[in-house]
This record gives C-alpha cells, sequence and structure tokens, in this order.
C-alpha cells in the first residue's frame, strides 16, 4: 500500500485552493460538498468561481499567491496551470507539515484525492496513487452502477435509528439480520420509489415485531483450491455471515482474507500423519456447540466439501443432531489442476472418462484402478497422492497400465506457486523426488495428462525427458 486511505472531516475547516479556473472549482465544489470553508487565491477567476465568491460561498483572494495564507489552513489544493507556481504552493505546504494535492500532478502531491462513488453518508473511494487514473475511474463507473441509487437515503434512515435498532436488536446476529433485511426488503424499494415516510412506517413496524430466537446453522463451505477469485459469490456471502469459521489446513490465506473481520475463526486443519479421529471429532463437536449458541458457523473446506473432504460425516453428525445446514459447492482441486495446468480432463480424441479417486483408503492402503481392457481412454485423477506416490505407481502398474502413460502432478494448483510436473507412470516418482513435490498436490494420470505440455498456462512447468510430446499422444476412440 503506497497510500494510506482517510476520510477527512472539513466541516468548518479551512482549505486553500490556488488557482480559480475549472479545474480548480471543480474541487471548490467537492471541498464544499464536504461542508469546508473555502479560501481561493489566484490571478483571475472563471465566472463560476467569481459567481460563488459573490454568492459569499466562498473567500477569494485575488491577487499573488501569499505562503502565510496556508496559517489558516488543513488542506492545500494547487490547481494552476503554472507548474512552477504548483510546486511554490506544494512547498509553502510542506514546510508547514500540510497535506497538498497538485491536480493531476502525483509527484508534487503529498495526498491524492480519489474517485468518489457518492451516496452519502457512505462514500466510496478509488485510488490508484496517481499510477492510473483512468483504470480509477473506470472502476469508479462499475462501482456506481452496482450500488442503488437510494442506497444513501437508506443509510441515512439508519443512522438516524441507529441507537433504536440497537435496543430492538441487543444482539448482533438478529441486529444484523435486520440490517440485512433493510438492505434486501421493501425499505430501499419505497425509498428508491421516493415514499420516505412508508420507508419509515416499515422500519418502525419490523422493530415492534419481537426478536425471533437466533437460530443457529452451519453453513458447509467450499473454499475452492487457493485463488481467492475461484470462490462462489454464495461462498463469499457465507464467510461475510458468519459469526463462527471453521477452517481447513487447506483453506488459503486469501480466501480467509475475505471474511468477516470480527468472525471468530477456528484452525481446524488437520496435518497429514496427524491423530485424525481426535480433530475430526472436534471438528463435530465445535460444529453443533457453536450452533447450538445460535451462531451461524462455517465449516470452510478446500476444494468442494463434498469431495474427499469428510463433509459427509459432518452432514450426517449434524442430522444426528437437530441442527440445520446448508451446502455451498467449491471448485475441486481436479477441475482447478486441470484448468490452471491447462490439462482437459476429458478430450474427444483421448479421454471418454473421468475418475475422481484418493490414493489413501481409511486403512491407510493405497488404491490403483484396475485397467480391465489394456488400451485406457480415460483420466484418472488421485488425490492425497503424494506420500502414497510410491505405492499408487506400483499398483497402476500392476493393474496393468502401460509404464509410459502420460503423469501430470499439479502442487499448489492455482496458487501462485503452482508447478505442474509432466512424466510417465514408470518415471513419475524419481521426478517427483527430484523436484521436491509437496502436498497438496494433485496426480493426473492418463493420455489428457500429456496435453499440458502444449496447452500450459500458468504457473511453472517442468519436464522430464521421457515425457511425451503432446504430438505424440495416440488419440483413442471417438465416442
Ligand atoms: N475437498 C478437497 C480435497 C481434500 S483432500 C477438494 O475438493 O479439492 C486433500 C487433497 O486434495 C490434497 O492432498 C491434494 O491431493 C488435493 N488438493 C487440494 N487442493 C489442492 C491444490 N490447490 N493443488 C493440488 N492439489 C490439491
Amino acid at each position: 500500500m503506497n497510500h494510506f486511505p482517510l476520510f477527512a472531516d472539513l466541516r468548518d475547516r479551512t482549505a486553500v485552493v490556488v488557482g480559480a479556473g475549472l479545474v480548480a472549482e471543480r474541487k471548490i465544489t467537492l471541498l464544499r460538498a464536504a461542508g469546508a470553508r473555502v479560501i481561493v487565491c489566484a490571478h483571475a477567476a472563471h465566472p463560476q468561481v467569481l459567481a460563488r465568491a459573490q454568492a459569499g460561498e466562498i473567500e477569494l483572494r485575488l491577487g499573488e499567491f501569499d505562503p502565510a495564507l496556508l496559517d489558516q489552513a488543513w488542506l492545500v489544493v494547487a490547481a494552476t496551470s503554472d507548474r512552477a507556481q504548483n510546486q511554490q504552493v506544494a512547498d509553502a505546504a510542506a514546510t508547514r507539515r500540510l497535506f497538498c494535492n497538485v491536480v493531476d500532478d502525483p509527484a508534487l502531491s503529498s495526498v491524492q484525492v480519489p474517485a468518489i462513488v457518492d451516496r452519502s453518508p457512505i462514500t466510496i473511494a478509488i485510488a490508484s496513487g496517481g499510477a492510473a487514473p483512468v483504470i480509477a475511474r473506470r472502476l469508479r463507473e462499475r462501482i456506481e452502477s452496482m450500488f442503488d441509487p437510494a442506497l444513501g437515503a437508506l443509510a441515512d434512515l439508519a443512522r438516524r435509528h441507529r441507537v433504536r435498532i440497537r435496543q430492538a436488536r441487543p444482539h448482533l446476529r438478529p441486529r444484523r439480520d435486520f440490517y440485512d433485511w433493510l438492505l434486501d426488503g421493501p425499505v430501499l424499494g419505497a425509498l428508491r420509489r421516493g415514499q420516505p415516510c412508508q420507508a419509515e412506517a416499515l422500519l418502525d413496524q419490523a422493530l415492534a415485531t419481537p426478536n425471533p430466537p437466533p437460530k443457529g446453522k452451519v453453513l458447509l463451505v467450499g473454499a475452492g483450491p487457493g485463488d481467492p477469485g475461484l470462490l462462489t459469490l454464495r461462498g463469499l456471502r457465507a464467510l461475510n455471515e458468519a459469526d463462527v469459521i471453521l477452517a481447513d489446513r487447506l483453506v488459503s490465506p486469501a480466501v480467509l482474507a475475505l471474511a468477516r473481520r470480527d468472525a471468530h475463526v477456528i484452525d481446524v486443519g488437520k496435518a497429514p500423519g496427524g491423530p485424525h479421529a481426535t480433530t475430526q471429532a472436534r471438528i463435530h463437536a465445535l460444529m453443533v456447540a457453536h450452533a447450538r449458541q445460535g451462531r451461524c458457523v462455517v465449516r470452510l473446506k478446500g476444494g468442494d466439501p463434498l469431495v474427499f473432504g469428510r463433509g459427509g460425516e459432518e452432514l450426517q453428525h449434524l442430522k444426528r443432531h437437530g441442527i440445520a445446514y446448508e451446502v455451498v459447492p467449491g471448485i475441486t482441486a481436479a477441475l482447478a489442476c486441470g484448468a490452471y495446468a491447462g490439462i482437459p480432463l476429458t478430450h474427444r480424441n483421448h479421454a471418454q472418462s473421468l475418475t475422481l479417486a484418493t490414493a489413501q483408503q481409511q486403512t491407510g492402503e493405497t488404491v490403483g484402478s484396475s485397467c480391465p481392457d489394456g488400451a485406457d481412454s480415460r483420466t484418472q485423477v488421485y488425490y492425497m497422492g503424494v506420500q502414497r506416490l510410491p505405492a499408487l505407481r506400483a499398483q497402476l502398474l500392476a493393474a496393468g497400465h502401460d509404464p509410459g502413460l502420460p503423469c501430470a502432478l499439479v502442487e499448489h494448483g492455482s496458487r501462485p506457486e503452482q508447478r505442474t510436473l509432466h512424466a510417465t507412470l514408470d518415471t513419475v516418482v524419481d521426478a517427483a523426488r527430484r523436484h521436491a513435490i509437496q502436498a497438496p498436490a494433485l496426480l493426473i494420470v492418463g493420455a489428457t495428462a500429456a496435453l499440458g505440455m502444449d496447452l500450459a498456462w500458468f504457473g511453472e512447468t517442468l519436464r522430464t525427458p521421457s515425457a511425451h510430446h503432446p504430438e505424440n499422444i495416440r488419440p483413442q476412440a471417438v465416442a
């Protein structure tokens, strides 16, 4: 962060603007909207600035810039077309340790004026540190279109009734539900239709309705493989409703950073080889205990919660204890690793089916899919494969798979540190050892794996000499 964002209270505080052209006039408008006392100093003034002075809205001093003028100021804006003059103003401000914005000159400015979306009392400011004002303006346009124009009126209504709302809904969770209702319900509609009295009446009516007892629930949410862009909108919403978040080890910090600031985050990660049963029992107990206290519990899991994540067992436990739940799917590692390593999981010429398997059974044994007819036209994806890789390879070979079958190991899929190792069934174990591939990593086995050598677009791609060139992959029967 190269600029620290602040919202300044300028009501009845003096801002000095040097320059009185149209550029200055735009800044004067903003400063006046924020309630600042504005003194404008310039050799000559644009008619609009003159008119303001005549109306007594601003104080206009025509003539040379006098640095002593800044002694009264909280904020300085230099908006002349003369850079030397702007520099002089910036220097005079710096001597007095006053923040100074020089319009369209980030090098001379000690403070930036952001692009603004105004839904007063809600203000959204976007700044690029002077690096790309055009991008900031484009973002502003987008944000403008996202928020209802009546949002300002709604925030104002909420401000006026804040104390009453707090009294009527003393507990945080019902109060948040009430604010959600304000945002999503009929009050905003009434304000949009220009019926503020009806909006007030609706709010009164809702506040008079007794507080429903808080109902706890558990949301089983898939956090996706790591890239926060792969979290679903429903997942994001759940993270913002959560009172308590029980997060797995695989959940990336970038996803957790999107959660409500005051949510209580509990790390319930299971280290591989650790005492799984105890940890799982603790997770079950935490979910039930927090939900029974009326809290919204988000059980956040890497990838999809119902793919190799013991999510099914957790739902059964909740069901047995009569706790309400919802499930929000996530992008599972197989889909993410396929996409981010440029490996199509099915392909008309190479793979007509796809299996997702785990290299680790509950008993600790590895599984290897049998290959009944020798010719394999499917893609097999193995989760939790790093530690069990040698055993898995042996099992796949014993099941009749060709040692030359292409394999790809995708490590930290979709994260900035992603590495994809291309090898064959024969060489994959040695290659993984040589490149020190770590968990989490996913093994993709089948002809399609080799296509990633050509189609890769993200992260680092490692090839072993034995890896097939994609052009040499023999097409399989077309379905
Ligand atoms: N529920 C998760 C899977 C949990 S099992 C999902 O749907 O993705 C944990 C295994 O998933 C890891 O051992 C690894 O094989 C795989 N995995 C999860 N995230 C991964 C990632 N970002 N890159 C590669 N593999 C990943």
